[in-house]
């Protein structure tokens, strides 16, 4: 069974370690979120791909979610002491994947190219994709003003809340090579429970990848980032209380409106109706460990049945 999951960052790598436990890794395609992609430092960071990429290679840190295990921060408190840019946080480990990226991009290798390499040196036998090599970028309008990605997320700790979200640089925006074979081949595809506005929403923004789903002739699957109404982390429940009125299973899913036929919801979120087209199935779906993970996927696979 070919599988592809479109996935943002710490809750798509954790639900991605599922998909790999449940199905061969080979038969496996991974179209990662580059809307949160910044130059920092000079280096081009895809804090996404390197989520995916950390994780799944064994490398990450579990508990922070994000980053390299055993990280250290000599350069980073340099680069404060010397008067750079250090609210962007960037370990000693996690910096040299950055080197090796800017280096490949600056050559003139496409970023579908550079975390292909990336990936086949971390050991990955999934395909990694980004979702386009062209600059796509997602920006928040908030009260106080409009921001780019990290500035409003790191920078200002996601406190503004947001009143819309800008895709910049996705009309032109082509999909990465593979990645519409990638749809096109999947039996069966699968939306990871990240964020829908500032993780997904930037994959859908290429517009032959909203396409290709809206074509679809597989069953569409995606997981809610909410349990009990609440995101896990971070501010999708903020955004879809803000932007869809609400955050129940139902705003959940008007968020892929056309686009997936089943939401998996957790069991605390079970009592609700759906859109016309979309069935709910619900089950525990907080990946507390790699068996819960594992499991969640086996239920979201199922439900493609
Ligand atoms: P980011 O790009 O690093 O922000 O990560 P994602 O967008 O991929 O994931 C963030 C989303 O994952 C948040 O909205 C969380 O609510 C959700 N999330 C994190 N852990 C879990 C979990 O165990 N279960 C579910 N259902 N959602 C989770
Ligand atoms: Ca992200």
């Amino acid at each position: 069974m070919r599988v592809a999951v479109l996935s943002g960052g710490v809750g798509g790598a954790r639900f991605l370690r599922g998909v790999l436990a449940a199905v061969p890794p080979e038969s496996v395609s991974i179209v990662g979120n580059v809307g949160d992609d910044l130059q920092v430092l000079g280096l081009h960071v895809s804090p996404d791909l390197d989520s995916i990429l950390y994780t799944l290679a064994g490398l990450g840190d579990e508990e922070r979610g994000w980053g390299r295990a055993d990280e250290t921060w000599n350069a980073l408190e340099t680069v404060a002491t010397f008067g750079g840019e250090a609210w962007f946080r960037l370990g000693d480990r996690d910096l040299g994947l950055h080197l090796v990226r800017t280096e490949l991009l600056r050559s003139g290798h496409p970023l579908s190219e550079v975390t292909a390499r990336l990936a086949r040196a971390a050991g990955l036998r999934a395909k990694l994709l980004p979702a386009t090599d062209d600059p796509l970028r997602t920006f928040l309008e908030t009260p106080a003003g409009t921001f780019a990605f990290q500035t409003w997320f790191v920078e200002r700790r996601h406190e503004d809340e947001v009143d819309a979200v800008h895709y910049a640089g996705a009309p032109e925006a082509a999909p990465a090579p593979g990645v519409l074979d990638a749809l096109a081949d999947a039996d069966a595809i699968l939306i990871a429970p990240s964020n829908p506005y500032v993780s997904i929403g930037p994959i859908l923004a290429v517009e032959p990848i909203r396409a290709a789903l809206a074509r679809r002739r597989v069953p569409c699957v995606a997981v809610s980032p909410l349990v009990g109404g609440r995101a896990v982390k971070g501010p999708a429940d903020r955004m879809l209380a803000r932007l869809a009125g609400g955050t129940t299973p139902a705003h959940v899913a008007a968020c892929y409106d056309g686009l997936i036929d089943v939401l998996v919801v957790d069991d605390s979120d079970a009592r609700s109706e759906l859109p016309a087209g979309v069935r709910c199935v619900s089950t525990p779906t907080l990946m507390t460990d790699l068996e819960v993970s594992r499991r969640l996927v086996e239920t979201a696979l199922g439900a493609t049945v």
